[in-house]
């Protein structure tokens, strides 16, 4: 059986997870979509200020429906984005999402531990997946929601809107090109001042720990700045506020070797304000400050200027991910991208625990 919702699939899949060939596409006579149907799962914090502000300004895919457990945001986002009844699932009933047109794209927005879950549910209703970072809290987590995309001939893209971000590809210009030879120095910092207290960062079980929320942003400050991937870590983890960060590390510092003999030195905190980024060359530096806020992303270095403003990251990231689906090209950060972080982040977490050197 080829159904609708196949043949609209065969048009947006991504390149190499499609099942037909490019003649095959280019010979369907399924209608082309001009955007693509967003479903938001999970309406906190970011889904709320940024993605579904950014949705409204997108050109290649729209806020087409949300998944809640609430139904009072329910009520409130259906009129406040006039979001039609059919397109609104809770938790019990987001299986169903299969049998619904309206949507091309699930987006993960929930915390960390529930990604996997959600992911290989939207999967398995045939829809495409965009997820928030961290991908997952383990490797075998995220090595099972890329295994199960893949099953199902579905994309994965993970919610780095930093890789998006011209001041970001800058800066991973200037390393690719050489200009100022090889990296020799990193130092990166990423974080911010949490007064919550019971929030899911505090919780192990839902994923929580800076490392791996605002960990990612100076761990691919570091990947991206060298353009390498670590081969072996020391890390230590602390906190200032014990009766607050029982379970997980308000504080992690890590330091990473990488290939080309390039070292790194990282701090996330959800206890110190810290955003930038440094590199040292052999010839030159680069200095990021900020490095991965929502906007106004800038840097110098030893010849000029990063300083490329844009209208609105989320929705460039949300778009360019789109024209990927719509065009079978590659995802900027497709999950696998999302893995190489966790398997770092696993590592650190290890080394932190035993006190030495982790290979990864
Ligand atoms: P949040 O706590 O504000 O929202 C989480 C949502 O999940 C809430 O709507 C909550 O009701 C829902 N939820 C469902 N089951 C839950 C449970 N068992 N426990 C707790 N919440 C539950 O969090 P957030 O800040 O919106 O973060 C969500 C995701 O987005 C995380 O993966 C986070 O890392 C990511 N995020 C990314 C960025 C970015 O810049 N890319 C920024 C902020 C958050």
């Amino acid at each position: 059986m080829f159904n609708r919702r196949d043949a609209l699939k065969s048009i947006i899949v991504g390149g190499a997870a499609s099942v037909f060939s490019p003649n095959t596409l280019l010979a369907s006579t399924a209608p082309k979509k001009e955007k693509l149907g967003i479903a938001l799962v999970g309406l906190g914090y970011y889904s709320t200020d940024l993605l579904a502000p950014a949705l409204q300004m997108t050109e290649k895919c729209y806020l087409a429906g949300i998944v809640t457990g609430t139904p009072e945001k329910a009520e409130k986002w259906k009129q406040k984005y006039n979001i039609p009844d059919k397109n609104i699932y809770n938790y019990q009933n987001f299986d169903s999402i299969a049998n619904n047109p309206d949507i091309d794209v699930v987006y993960v927005v929930l915390p960390p531990s529930m990604h996997k879950e959600y992911t290989i549910r939207a999967a398995k209703a045939g829809k495409h997946v965009f997820c928030e970072k961290p991908m997952a809290p383990s490797v075998s987590d995220c090595m099972a929601m890329i295994k199960t995309c893949n099953d199902n001939k579905v994309s994965l893209a993970i919610g780095y809107r930093c890789q998006h971000d011209p001041n970001t590809q800058e800066f991973m210009r200037i390393t690719k090109e050489k200009l100022y030879g090889k990296v020799r120095m990193v130092a990166c910092g990423t974080g911010y001042f949490d007064n919550r207290t019971t929030h899911w960062k505090q919780n192990k079980a839902l994923g929580g720990g800076v490392m791996g929320d605002m960990g990612v942003y100076a761990l691919q400050g570091a990947r991206l700045a060298t353009g390498e991937e670590p081969i072996a870590v020391t890390a230590q983890a602390s906190t200032t506020r014990p009766e607050i960060y029982k379970e997980v590390e308000e504080t992690m510092m890590f330091q990473l070797q990488f290939p080309s003999g390039a070292l790194a030195a990282c701090h996330t905190s959800f206890g110190i304000q810290m955003n930038y980024l440094q590199v040292n060359y052999e010839r030159g530096w680069l200095r990021m400050d900020s490095l991965s806020n929502y906007s106004g992303n800038k840097g110098s270095h030893s010849k000029g200027i990063i300083d490329f403003p844009i209208k609105n990251q989320q929705a460039k990231q949300l778009d360019e991910d789109c024209m990927a689906l719509m065009n079978s090209t590659q995802l900027i950060a497709p999950g696998e991208e999302g893995l190489r972080d966790i398997k770092v982040v696993e590592a650190i977490y290890k080394a932190a625990q035993n006190g030495g050197t982790v290979k990864i």
